[in-house]
């Protein structure tokens, strides 16, 4: 009956709805219910939004307290206590530690939107139209930022040519033992390589949407030297791979590299309320007053609870050391899982960093087969990459043990009937 009545109501460009078609209800902590009553583990949590999980306790009470008195719900870009705060902590927290001197601007609420204003701003600071991006980067899909997306799904969906980017391959494209990066640095040098001289180069250190490929610190560190000798500038999105996601707060400072600008926003409220950001070396803040606006720049519901995780997450070691863990207990049973499946006759391999872990299965189907098998059983999990071929773990990174075990039981079983078939 809810079939047929999302169908009938709502565009056929649904997604994950596909994937998980019952209509859900209530959520906490990593855990979901539809509105039958039947509960699920969740290990796609909003694709990387909500590392703190569903409605976590900490976060609500700040936020309802907030509302209850009646604090400034919108202001446009209005100086507001709520932004005073985030702003605030966010340098005592998290950029003074780690020696980082950016100045903030906040984008419309969408991720996109901070990678449109980042690849702006690097136009119009170096005076050069050519961004360059990387093979399978997923950077969002409003105009400008789609051009810097490598999947042709949305590229052909534009209805316009994607121009004003250029696309380079990423760390591993070529196999083991390519350093892509030499490719890299004489198509910069070579002034018959074809390569328009970039303003930047955009690039995830983990490609979440891209099919979880993790760039080596080596090779991000090169892509920092080769961009820095340039005059290039370097864009870490950290849309999908900061807040910890990987074990630190931004995905870079496994590489110790402090980037030119860095875009941030899924995760970054915490609570699954839209919020972006970027981030830019001070030097860089040529912008004029309004000449990027938007109605919806730093809602401040979002802001009040970004502070809150700030606050409650990130004021020691502790929650990064707790991601690790847990990070490591998914690789492990991702290669137990990545063993089973090549003995059986179906080469898999075990990839990521941090809780941002995947199984590629080499095809897409095995991969939908695994994950529909999963859903029948009780957890939420997704794939990606350009066929679909990696199961994904995006699980929220306060899960609790019990939970953990219990989704990766649950996908073990799913991956053993697929195999048994
Ligand atoms: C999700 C994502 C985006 C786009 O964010 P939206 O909020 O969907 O616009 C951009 N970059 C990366 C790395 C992402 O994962």
């Amino acid at each position: 009956m809810a079939n047929e009545f999302f169908e009938r109501i709502e565009s056929d460009v649904r997604t994950y709805s596909r994937s998980f078609p019952i209509v859900f209800n209530q959520a906490r902590g990593a855990t979901l219910w539809s509105e039958d009553g039947k509960e699920y583990i969740d290990f796609l949590a909003g694709a990387g939004t909500l590392n703190y999980g569903h409605n976590n306790p900490l976060l609500k009470e700040a936020l309802v307290d907030y509302i209850s008195r009646d604090g400034i719900v919108h202001g446009l870009d209005f100086w507001t206590s709520a932004k005073q705060d985030f702003y605030q902590t966010l340098e005592d927290v998290i950029l003074k530690p780690r020696g980082l001197d950016y100045k903030i601007q906040l984008p419309g609420p969408t991720g996109t939107n901070a990678v449109e204003a980042a690849i702006r701003l690097a136009r119009k600071i170096t005076g050069r139209p050519n961004i360059m991006s990387f093979t399978n980067g997923f950077h969002g899909v409003t105009m400008g930022a789609l051009a810097t997306t490598g999947n042709a799904k949305f590229r052909e969906a534009l209805g316009v040519p994607a121009i004003g980017a250029q696309f380079m391959p990423y760390d591993g494209y070529l196999g083991e033992g390519v350093d892509t990066l030499d490719y890299v640095e004489k198509a910069l040098d070579d002034k018959s390589s074809g390569l328009d001289r970039p303003a930047a180069a955009i690039v995830e250190m983990v490609q979440g949407e891209g099919g979880i490929n993790a760039a080596s610190v080596e090779w991000i560190k090169r892509l920092a030297d080769i961009c820095k000798k340039r005059d290039i500038l370097l864009i870490i999105d950290d849309i999908q791979a900061g807040c910890g996601r990987t074990g630190k707060f931004f995905s870079f400072e496994h590489a110790g590299i402090k980037p030119d600008i860095v875009t941030n926003s899924k995760s970054l409220s915490g609570y699954g309320l839209p919020f972006a950001m970027v981030l830019m070396r001070r030097d860089l803040d040529k912008w004029t007053a309004g000449q990027y606006n938007g109605t919806f720049r730093g809602h401040n519901l979002a802001m009040v609870t970004a502070a809150e995780t700030l606050r409650q997450f990130w004021r020691d070691d502790t929650f990064e050391r707790e991601v690790q863990r847990k990070g490591d207990v998914v690789k492990d049973r991702f290669e137990k899982l990545a063993r089973m499946l090549t003995e059986a006759g179906h080469p898999a391999s075990e990839r990521g960093r941090g809780l941002m872990r995947g199984i590629d299965v080499k095809s897409g189907e095995l991969a939908g087969q695994i994950t529909h098998g999963a859903f029948e059983r009780g957890l939420v999990i997704e794939t990606s990459g350009q066929a679909g071929q990696v199961v994904k773990c995006l699980c929220s990174l306060t899960i609790t043990d019990d939970e953990l075990a219990k989704g990766l039981d649950i996908l073990e079983d799913s991956v053993q009937s697929v195999i048994n078939k």
